[in-house]
């Protein structure tokens, strides 16, 4: 077969629907639980969420159809082309053949998108007004605000840990292009806010902070037109995100593969990874053989040194308790590049895959990620997102094991933002400014000795 580098799908071939694991997961999930251990009930959200993402939230359905609204919205940039990585094998020697599915061609540049314009369709639809968000590196602040632009008649208002914010000013900028406003968190804006500046008023932020102050304002609007939109960890944005995996299984079958031999995806709250291997978790649930590894952060290693725990999703226990990896809601990372994957838990669907030993974990340092992503910069032309790279270094890791092995194994990736806005990072790796951070087991012991009396998942 004639080389080929990208392998397209038409917009006939999108997915019309989403694919929900939840009902093919061994373990049957455990249940939030509100702060008095009792699972929460749906209606117990509705401060929070609008009723129609609450249903997807707690849905039993395996496929959930896509609204054609919101598919029209996806078509700017879907389907995402699949792309082989020639450039990439060629570097490294090895018989394996690389795919990774660029998500970093969406407007805001990585795949929260995918489940920014859902959220923000089905608020509009429910009636509501003001989306309040909290965002990391950026990226999810500014996908929430290009879906608030698109679906039109939805203020966003984005709190941004204070490290990133000071770290990405263009994030801010392009939020603001978009029509939503940023604030560093934490701010003067919320109760919560306040309360840790005066506790901490040098404090680099941390997501579960911002967290606190995006739900906060969201419940205290007293028209009840405002609500809090989350850009991973929960389900119905797992959901969302799975997308990327269809369509990489249809692009694969183009090429004659019917499934790759590891799916590799970079975990923060885990979206971008479910979103790649969900789909192929179904079919190792029926029987086919696949690797599929999360890859995390030394400074942020959630799922290798966390506990699989309930806890909290947030600083001021505002959301309910989830069954969930975890290195406590005290946790503060150290300000590593990679903002993304800053977060202490992770989503209870991607933790009870690891519980069932349906993937593994690999926790990477910065700079092996740093050095993978220049490498790719430099062979495959996209420069990653921070997050991205340790996708790719954990795809390095796998491609050289196959060249040890003489194997000619099938390796897919997400590739799931790029780093344009993250080049600062880059500079301070080049110019030897970057450290690697290992979060002390005595602090996660400690983080994780405070959830003492919390109620423990089956
Ligand atoms: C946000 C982000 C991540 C991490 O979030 P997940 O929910 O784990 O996917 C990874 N890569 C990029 C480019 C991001 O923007």
């Amino acid at each position: 077969m004639a080389r080929q580098k990208k392998i397209f799908l038409e917009e006939s071939e999108m997915p019309k629907q989403w694919y929900n694991i939840a009902p093919d997961l061994p373990s049957p999930l455990n249940p939030p639980l509100g702060l008095d251990g009792k699972p929460i009930s749906p209606e117990m959200l509705a401060p929070v969420f609008p009723m129609n993402l609450i249903e997807q939230e707690v849905s039993q359905e395996r496929w959930i159809d896509i609204p054609e609204e919101i598919r029209q919205i996806l078509f700017q940039w879907r389907p995402s082309p699949l792309i082989r990585a020639y450039e990439l094998e060629e570097a490294l020697g090895t018989p394996a053949k690389i795919y990774y599915k660029n998500e970093s061609v969406s407007p805001a540049g990585s795949h929260k998108p995918n489940t920014a314009v859902p959220q923000a369709w089905y608020n509009k639809q429910f009636g509501i007004k003001k989306l309040t968000t909290e965002t990391g590196a950026g990226q999810w602040g500014s996908a929430l605000a290009f879906a608030c632009a698109q679906i039109g008649g939805i203020e966003c208002k984005v709190y941004m840990v204070r490290c990133s914010f000071d770290q990405k000013p263009f994030r801010k900028m392009l939020m603001n292009t978009y029509g939503a406003k940023c604030v560093s968190s934490p701010s003067m804006d919320t109760q919560s806010g306040r309360d840790i500046l005066a506790q901490y008023p040098d404090t680099s932020g941390s997501l579960a902070i911002a967290i606190s102050e995006a739900i906060e304002e969201a419940v205290s609007d007293t028209t009840g037109k405002t609500r809090y939109s989350l850009g991973s960890v929960l389900n119905h944005v797992m959901l969302h995100q799975t997308i990327i995996g269809l369509e990489a299984k249809k692009q694969l079958a183009k090429v004659g593969v019917k499934n790759p031999d590891i799916v590799i995806g970079c975990c923060g709250g885990g979206s971008n990874f479910a979103g790649i291997a969900f789909p192929f978790m179904y079919e190792k649930l029926h029987g086919a053989n696949i690797q599929i590894i999360g890859a995390e952060p030394f400074s942020c290693p959630t799922l290798t040194k966390g506990s699989f725990v309930y806890d909290n999703g947030d600083v001021a226990r505002m959301t309910p308790m989830m069954a969930m990896y975890s290195l406590g809601h005290n946790f503060v990372p150290a300000p590593i590049h990679a903002g993304g994957l800053r977060y202490h838990g992770m989503s209870p669907l991607v933790s009870a895959s690891l519980h069932d030993g349906l993937m593994e974990a690999q926790a990477i340092h910065q700079s092996e990620c740093f050095e993978a992503g220049l490498l790719f910069s430099k062979t495959e032309g996209i420069i990653p997102a921070p997050e991205t790279t340790h996708a790719i270094a954990a795809t390095i890791r796998e491609a050289k094991k196959a060249k040890e092995e003489g194997k000619e194994k099938v390796i897919l990736f997400n590739f799931s933002g790029h780093g344009l806005m993250d080049l600062v990072g880059y500079e301070k790796y080049m110019t030897g400014q970057l450290s690697d951070y290992e979060y002390p087991e005595h602090e996660i012991e400690a983080n994780l000795a405070k959830l003492k009396g919390y109620p423990m998942p089956k």
